[in-house]
């Protein structure tokens, strides 16, 4: 563990990111003055580091974890037996910047001559890269400024700048055709798999644990779906993305009463893209395949994540890599033209030849899109508990380098697909990012506006997130409990948190 005291209450979230990102494998707590700690081992602990915020300056003092470095510091000012390395910010020869980015500047430098590592993406924490990009493209920015400030403010990597940039104005180009002014989009969610895998933090549910509940699940849903139908009755559907969990866990029958409802209920003339996650194969038949390609579904993910064997046991997918090629191929059967894949760099174990292995493979199934993901641990996956298990030596399994970031892009390339969304997360492998490539005219406008966040999402089911964006970009949020029991038995409330959001 790593223990960070500050004097003060203050920038919490981003000193936790920028010193987790540069030792991924510890356990990181920020305490500050209004820190409860009730862990008496913890308040017994001398900290591994020491913010000192003052009147014009800040003192960030380390005690040298497991680095062994011997380097010199930014600059040493006093002595201290208890820290190896000290740190200084004179607050008073940065006046007129932004405080808060400049601290993270100042931190990140001295993270950075401590372990001797640069991160790709600088101190960016918290702040979508592309958001940055796109933002100042739309006040007539050039490339040349964008790549400077973000060079500057936040020590990018001139790599990672460029990649943020054409995302950006990709997006900007496949977001034209939305109805900005009246538009919004839909989202579902089906909170049930097949089994937990186990990196997910996702609101899922074996399915196997839920089957006589299926029926008022789909109930409440569709009492939601009532609410929203009526009140959104004179707005634009621009897309639907029915998520979860895994939707296609469902029988081919509940599948066709969700697909029925939702037709019932909305105006799909207006629609631009409907996806549905059919992401294990284990989910995937050919009957439900024709269900929603009847029901008009344009764009389904089949999900590998890995396309080794030992690899998919191990992260707890009960499915075969023959499985996914044969779901693969019976959906190009049924007649889905826009197919997404998405897998995962860093899975434990996994070098840089399994990730050649497993885009070989993509690459013969030929795929319209790739989402590329660097494994994230979530602190409610069984992953980070396995890693806490372990005293942290299963982190030591999880591999992401540039290299294997590399064969995903070149992998991509060779698809003749191009980037067109990014986002990053907290405790990813590698501190790189998740990156969504696609041929033309095959692009998830869904994964933009959720990221980009420039359209209303409405999101019905367990564990949904409905955001309300308002045309003075202003976002406003409201939420539906995660456990499936309560939500069925909330259903009522559920709706009256949206009634509340969407008054107006
Ligand atoms: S398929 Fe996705 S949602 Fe389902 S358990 Fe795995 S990671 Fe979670």
């Amino acid at each position: 563990m790593v223990i960070i005291r500050s004097n003060k209450a203050q920038f919490e979230y981003d000193i936790h990111s920028l010193v987790k990102a540069f030792y991924p494998e510890k356990h990181v707590r920020v305490l500050t003055p209004e820190s409860v700690i009730r862990d008496r081992k913890i308040l017994e602990r001398p900290a591994d580091m020491e913010l000192v915020f003052g009147e014009d300056k800040v003192v960030f003092q380390v005690a040298g974890i497991d680095s062994g470095k011997e380097t010199g510091c930014a600059e040493a000012i006093e002595d201290s037996e208890q820290y190896e390395h000290v740190y200084t910010w004179h607050v008073k020869d940065e006046k007129g910047v932004d405080y808060k980015n400049a601290f993270k500047r100042f931190l990140y430098n001295s993270l950075r001559e401590e372990t001797g590592i640069s991160l790709p993406w600088g101190n960016l924490t918290g702040i979508r890269p592309t958001k940055i990009a796109m933002s100042m493209l739309e006040q007539g920015k050039s490339e040349e400024e964008i790549t400077e400030f973000l060079k500057c403010e936040h020590l990018v990597s001139a790599e990672k700048s460029a990649l943020g940039i054409e995302i950006a104005k990709r997006e900007m180009e496949i977001l034209k055709p939305l109805h900005y002014e009246n538009g919004y989009s839909l989202y579902i969610g089906i909170p049930f798999c097949p089994t937990t895998c186990l990196y997910c933090s996702f609101t899922s549910f074996p399915i196997s644990l839920w089957k006589e509940r299926i029926a008022d699940y789909l109930d409440a849903l569709e009492k939601e779906i009532d609410f929203i139908s009526d009140i959104y009755r004179h707005k634009t559907l621009d897309t639907v993305y029915i998520g979860g969990g895994t939707p296609t866990s469902l029988s081919a029958d509940e599948l066709d009463r969700q697909l029925t409802k939702l037709k019932a209920s909305f105006d799909f003339s207006t629609e631009q893209e409907y996806t549905i996650v059919a992401g294990r194969a284990d989910s995937i038949t050919k009957e439900k395949l024709s269900v929603l390609y009847r029901h008009g579904v344009t764009r389904i993910s089949v999900n590998p994540q890995t396309m080794k064997q030992e690899t998919l046991k191990l992260i707890g997918r009960q499915h075969t890599v023959k499985q996914v090629v044969d779901a693969f191929y019976l959906a190009r059967e049924v007649g889905f033209d826009n197919i997404n894949m998405d897998i995962i760099l860093g899975l434990p174990g996994e070098k840089e030849e399994d990730v050649k292995e497993t885009i070989n493979d993509i690459e013969e199934l030929a795929p319209d899109s790739l989402t590329v993901h660097s494994l994230a641990v979530k602190r409610a996956s069984a992953l980070a508990q396995l890693i806490r298990e372990s005293g942290g030596s299963v982190m030591d399994s999880l591999h992401n380098t540039n290299e294997t970031m590399r064969i995903a892009k070149e992998g991509a390339q060779r698809m003749g697909m191009s980037p067109y969304y990014l986002y990053r997360q907290k405790n990813m492998s590698g501190n790189f990012e998740n990156v969504g490539y696609a041929k033309e005219g095959k692009y998830g406008i869904y994964n933009i506006l959720i990221m980009e966040e420039k359209q209303t999402i409405v999101a019905l089911g367990a564990g949904t997130i409905t955001k309300r964006v308002y045309p003075d970009g202003r976002i406003e949020r409201c939420d539906n409990v995660k456990d499936v029991a309560s939500y069925i038995e909330r259903i009522d409330e559920m709706i009256e948190r949206k009634r509340k959001l969407f008054e107006d």
